[in-house]
């Protein structure tokens, strides 16, 4: 039996679908959401993701800022921009693309993001919130692997969920939404050991680590759901995740593609981000007006 492919793309269009019908209104209400992307890097394939973002948000009817600073920005250039977008009446969202140039470093420079405008929740404020279960913006990914579990009705309380890979924009942020659904969450990285001692007992398995074919089916069982949160580019050009799909695809139960599964919601969810944050700053504007 092959696993059953969990297409992100049906979703991602209907997350868009909202995001453009709140940008309608919000146009109606005299505000067109904006959204502010900044670049420090000559890297193809950020370029690449970027002038993705700036397309689909056009086309939901939210303007994209690029501001591009090229590969030798300082650090004190990019605190600067940040800062300055922040306080921009006109800015309602503010993505910070990595990688930074070198000796930049993006902890420091994702705390200059107000949380406010932090639609991919990267400012320790807004994870710190999330931990403990305060208003924030989930990052866009984390939160994207939970609106694919839901839409395909996985359910997640009791269930033995492994998340592996640790970071503050993907795993940690993952791990924190799966509690507060009441999974049982287990994290792996790069020092836990075999993989198989933790991932062959789970009923959900997402895999966020950047390493081709890192899960393989010897490492799942059947009837697992398999989420592949990797984005890898290989010499060819080709985009792969992090699951060796040929082989989990005959012992799992579900596999996400890669691509058109988590990255297509991902890029829906911070323009739905960026019409909540608007809306959310019209409303501290205009409290009559913004309902
Ligand atoms: P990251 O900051 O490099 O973190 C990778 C994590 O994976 C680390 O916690 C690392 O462990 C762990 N890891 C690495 N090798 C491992 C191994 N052999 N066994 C177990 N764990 C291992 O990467 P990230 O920013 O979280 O991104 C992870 C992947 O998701 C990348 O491929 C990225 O391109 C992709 N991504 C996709 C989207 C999307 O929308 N689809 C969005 C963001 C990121 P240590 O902590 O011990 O080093």
């Amino acid at each position: 039996m092959s696993a059953v492919l969990l297409s992100g793309k049906q979703l991602a269009k209907t997350i868009k679908q909202k995001a453009q019908h709140e940008a309608r209104d919000l146009e109606a209400d005299g505000l067109r959401p904006t959204l502010a992307v900044v670049v420090a890097t000559d890297d193809g394939s950020t370029h690449w993701y970027v002038r993705s973002i700036e397309g689909t948000a056009e086309s939901a009817g939210i303007s994209c800022r690029i501001v591009d600073l090229g590969p030798d920005a300082t650090g004190q250039v990019l605190a600067l921009v940040l800062k300055d977008l922040s306080e921009d009446s006109s800015v309602n969202g503010i993505i910070l693309q990595t990688p930074l140039p070198p000796g930049v470093g993006t902890d420091e420079m994702v705390g200059h993001i107000a949380p406010e405008k932090d639609v991919d929740g990267v400012n320790p404020l807004s994870l710190g919130r999330l931990a403990v279960g305060q208003p924030s913006f989930a990052p866009a990914t984390a939160r994207a692997v939970i609106e694919i579990l839901d839409h395909f009705h996985i359910p997640l309380a009791g269930r033995n969920v492994v998340v592996i890979g640790r970071s503050a924009v993907v795993g940690k942020p993952l791990s924190l939404l799966l509690l507060e659904r009441d999974a049982a969450v287990t994290v792996c990285h790069s020092r836990s050991g075999p993989l198989e001692k933790y991932t062959k007992t789970a009923d959900v398995v997402v895999v966020a680590a950047g390493r081709t074919g890192l899960l393989n089916g010897g490492h799942v069982s059947s009837g697992a759901i398999v989420i592949d949160v990797g984005t890898n580019v290989l010499p060819d050009g080709s985009l792969v995740g992090d699951v060796d799909a040929g082989s989990v695809r005959g012992i799992a139960a579900a596999l996400t593609p890669v691509p058109g599964g988590v990255g297509s919601v991902t890029t829906s969810l911070l323009l739905l981000h960026t019409t909540e944050a608007a809306r959310e700053q019209l409303r501290a504007l205009v409290p009559g007006l913004a309902g």
